[in-house]
């Protein structure tokens, strides 16, 4: 007997998604469509963790499907991907659902995006193209079977062991992102790698294959993995060996360094404080895609590891030096050199405001832009020396400088 979820789809999921299940169930059995629930949901159903995204896959054509679906004023297709054939649809109240065509997929370049894909197949032969067997698993959404789990590769028994599982012995070096997304889910449930698939990734890391893969797909797992922003994952990155993926040393830092560093220091892109700790090659930088702010990241770091820092003599020099720099750039800065420096301008100067401002200064007497410029420096560098302290110091600093 199959294990049946219906009670949990009935528990766990809002009405609006089990109303949207239950039209999608009635016009697959009048269409005759056979339609699953597949991937996270169901893992997440087992794991009783909350549940953000709902796919379902389809036996055949989705995006045929869906206009089924439309057809009979159930719902509106906001998307449809003709290659792949899959569509994002809305049901009532925000409840949107994807759907996806079964698909096979084959990698003829190593870890490149699959070129040819075979849309329509068996939902057995789609589940072999999945990352992990605790994410091949599917619950039919079809009448007669309702609710019940399929599971072809044992990836009910490796969530009860917590276990983290590839399909077969090729997956890292068909998609190299994985080995990330392993990591992610290693951190997030608390799961291990079994030991073969330990094997391979560290096979596939030691090789070091070629740097001619789907970076912008590792890209964007590396970035939910260390958004998680916990030095454990960092941890475990550097544990599991994982940098070597992107033709990295070992850095010697803890991840607990990082996060608490992140958590006294709001910058927009923590996820990068913990790569900037990792990544140098610039080929690989390059193939990130990074959009302009997160490539400024990098460039200062370089920056700032490049420069000669026993020019500075005093508070104002430090602040001049980091200035200009991406934070995140002078938190990996700190991390990779543990320079003094850094410390102070990042828990003491870079904090330091002036409170007067142009037109405070027009009132005070300082009528011209360069000079205003000028006078603005001045109290700054009093201010960075510890000289004058508040509004009112800057005030009467500036009137001394006026009589
Ligand atoms: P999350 O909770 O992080 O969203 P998820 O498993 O739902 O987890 P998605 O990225 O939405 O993650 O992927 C949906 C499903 O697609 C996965 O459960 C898995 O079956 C499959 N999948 C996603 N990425 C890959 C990949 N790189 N290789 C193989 N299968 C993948």
């Amino acid at each position: 007997m199959p294990i049946n979820l219906k009670d949990k789809i009935e528990h766990r999921l809002s009405e609006n998604v089990q109303k949207a299940l239950l039209s999608c169930s009635k016009t697959a059995e009048k269409y005759g469509f056979k339609i699953y629930l597949i991937g996270g949901v169901v893992r997440d159903l087992f794991l009783k963790k909350e549940i953000f995204d709902i796919d379902v896959t389809v036996e055949g054509d989705a995006v045929e499907f869906c206009h089924k679906l439309a057809d009979e004023k159930l719902c509106k297709i906001l998307q449809v991907q003709d290659k792949l054939k899959t569509a994002k649809v809305l049901f009532s109240e925000n409840t949107e659902i994807d759907f996806a065509s079964t698909r096979q997929e084959f990698y003829p370049k190593r870890g490149h995006l699959p070129v040819a894909v075979r849309i329509g197949c068996s939902l057995q032969e789609d589940v072999y193209r999945r990352d992990f067997t605790i994410n091949s698993l599917a619950i039919s959404l079809n009448k007669e079977t309702f609710g019940d789990v399929i599971d072809y590769v044992g990836g009910v028994d490796d969530i009860k062991n917590k276990t983290l599982k590839v399909l077969h012995d090729n997956s890292f070096c068909e998609d190299p992102s994985r080995i990330i997304r392993g990591l992610k889910f290693a951190a997030r449930f608390g799961f291990h790698r079994d030991k073969h698939t330990k094997e391979l990734q560290e096979k596939y890391q030691n090789e070091q294959l070629h740097k001619d893969i789907s970076w912008t797909r590792i890209k964007s797992e590396i970035k939910q993995a260390f958004s998680l922003n916990t030095g454990k994952i960092f941890d475990m990155f550097l544990a599991n060996g994982e940098e070597k993926l992107f033709y990295a040393q070992k850095p010697e830092i803890k991840g607990l360094e990082i996060q608490t560093l992140l958590e006294n220091h709001h910058v927009d892109f923590p996820w990068l404080v913990y790569l900037g700790c990792v990544l140098k090659d610039e080929e690989i930088i390059e193939a990130f895609c990074f959009t302009r702010a997160e490539k400024k990241v990098f460039s200062d770091r370089d920056t700032l590891l490049s420069e000669n820092l026993s020019m500075l003599n005093s508070n104002y020099d430090i602040y001049k030096f980091f200035e200009k720099r991406a934070p995140e750039a002078v938190l990996i800065y700190y991390l990779l050199t543990k320079r003094k420096e850094a410390l102070i301008y990042i828990e003491k100067l870079s904090k330091i405001r002036i409170e007067l401002k142009g037109n405070d200064l027009k009132e005070l007497g300082v009528t011209d832009g360069k000079e205003i410029g000028k006078m603005l420096d001045e109290i700054l560098k009093k201010k960075l020396s510890g000289a004058i302290v508040n509004k009112k110091d800057e005030i009467a600093f500036v009137k001394t400088k006026t009589k």
